[in-house]
C-alpha cells in the first residue's frame, strides 16, 4: 500500500472508473475539486488525491488524465490495456486508493459532488462504516429501462439473502476497514451490487433525485445490462439451481401420474396406441425443461470456469 498520506490525518482519495469520458472527465474534476477545496478549508479534510482508473478508453480520456496528473500531483491514474468492465476499472481504482476514506464516483457528474461533505461526515463519525446513494427518481431514464431496473431489484431482493437496495448507486464513500473488506473478495465476476451489501458493516442511506449525465452518452445498452444482471443473479443465488431441481421433480410426478393413468387405461380400454398428441406435447414439455436446466447449470458451470482460471481481474498499461 501507498503510504503517501501521513498517518491519522483524515485523506480521501476519489476512485473514478473511466471509459471514454473526454466529454465529462475536466467538468468532473473541476466540481470535484471544488468542493474538496472547501472541504479542507473547514479543517474537515487534510489529504486528498484522485484516481482515474482508464478502462481502455478509446478517446482523449487518456491524455486529459496524464495532462491533468501533469499539472496537479494529487492526480493519480491507472490505465488498463483495454476495457475490462466499470467493475474492474473500480477495483483497479480501489486496489491504488491509499486514502483513510475512498468515494467511488463515475465521471459523468451523475453522481453529485455535493453529497460528499455530508457522507464524509456520516463515516467520520464512527457511526457508519460507509454512506450509501440511492436515486429515488430516474427521471431521464427510458421508461423501460426503469421498469426493468425496478423489477430486477425486487426479484434479486427475494432471490438472493443479500440486501440489494432499490436504486442503489456505485456512489460510495467507505472506511478503510470496509474498503479492505471489499479488496479480500477476489472474485473475477465482480457485481458491485451485490458485494457492497455483502460484506455487511453499517451503511447510511442518502438519497436523490436522478441528474442526468452533463455530457457524453451512456455506455450501458439494455442487452449489457440484462446481461449485467443476470450475472449478479449467478454471482449471489443458487436458487436458480434450486428452481431446476424443482421443475425437474414436477415434471418426474407428472410423469409418474401419467404412466399409472396409461395403464389403467390399457387394462380397462385395452388402448395403447392412441394418444400420439399428448405424447408430443410431454416430450416438447419435458425436453424444454430440460434443456432450460442445462441452461441455468450452464450459467453457473461458465462462471466457475472464469474463476478457476484465477486470470487477472484486469492488465495494467501504464500507471502514476
Ligand atoms: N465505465 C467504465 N467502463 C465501462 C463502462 C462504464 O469504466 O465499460 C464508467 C464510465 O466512464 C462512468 C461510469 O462507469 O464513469 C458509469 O458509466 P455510465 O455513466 O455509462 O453508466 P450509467 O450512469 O448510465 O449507469
Ligand atoms: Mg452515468
Amino acid at each position: 500500500m501507498n503510504n503517501s498520506f501521513c498517518s491519522g490525518s483524515v485523506s480521501l482519495s476519489v476512485v473514478v472508473p473511466c471509459y471514454d469520458e473526454e466529454a465529462t472527465l475536466p467538468l468532473f474534476y473541476e466540481e470535484m475539486l471544488k468542493q474538496i477545496s472547501s472541504l479542507i478549508e473547514i479543517g474537515a479534510l487534510e489529504e486528498y488525491e484522485f484516481i482515474f482508473a482508464d478502462d481502455g478508453s478509446k478517446d482523449s480520456t487518456t491524455s486529459i488524465i496524464r495532462e491533468l496528473a501533469g499539472r496537479d500531483d494529487r492526480v493519480r491514474y491507472i490505465i488498463l490495456s483495454r476495457n475490462f468492465g466499470k467493475e474492474a476499472a473500480i477495483f483497479a481504482g480501489l486496489q491504488k486508493a491509499s486514502g483513510a476514506y475512498v468515494v467511488v464516483m463515475d465521471a459523468d457528474l451523475q453522481d453529485p459532488p455535493s453529497l460528499v461533505p455530508r457522507m464524509l461526515e456520516a463515516v467520520f463519525s464512527g457511526a457508519f462504516d460507509c454512506a450509501g446513494t440511492r436515486r429515488v427518481t430516474r427521471n431521464g431514464e427510458p421508461p423501460i429501462r426503469s421498469f426493468f431496473a425496478r423489477n430486477f431489484y425486487r426479484f434479486m431482493a427475494k432471490l438472493s439473502d443479500i440486501e440489494v437496495v432499490d436504486g442503489a448507486r456505485d456512489f460510495r464513500l467507505m472506511n478503510r476497514m470496509y474498503i479492505d473488506a471489499v479488496l479480500s473478495l477476489q472474485e473475477r465476476n465482480r457485481f458491485s451490487k451485490g458485494i457492497f451489501p455483502w460484506v455487511g458493516f453499517k451503511t447510511k442511506w442518502f438519497e436523490y433525485e436522478n441528474v442526468n449525465r452533463v455530457a457524453g452518452e451512456t455506455k450501458w445498452s439494455f442487452w449489457k445490462l440484462l446481461l449485467y444482471s443476470l450475472n449478479g443473479i449467478t454471482a449471489f443465488s443458487s436458487k436458480p439451481l434450486a428452481f431446476a431441481s424443482i421443475c425437474g421433480m414436477i415434471a418426474f410426478i407428472i410423469s409418474l401420474a401419467f404412466i399409472v393413468f396409461i395403464v389403467i387405461r390399457r387394462i380397462i380400454w385395452g388402448d395403447p396406441v392412441a394418444g400420439w398428441a399428448s405424447t408430443i406435447c410431454i416430450i416438447l414439455l419435458v425436453s424444454g425443461i430440460q434443456l432450460f436446466s442445462i441452461g441455468i447449470i450452464g450459467q453457473y458451470l461458465a462462471k466457475t470456469y472464469t474463476e478457476v482460471k484465477q486470470r487477472p481481474h484486469f492488465i495494467v498499461r501504464e500507471q502514476n
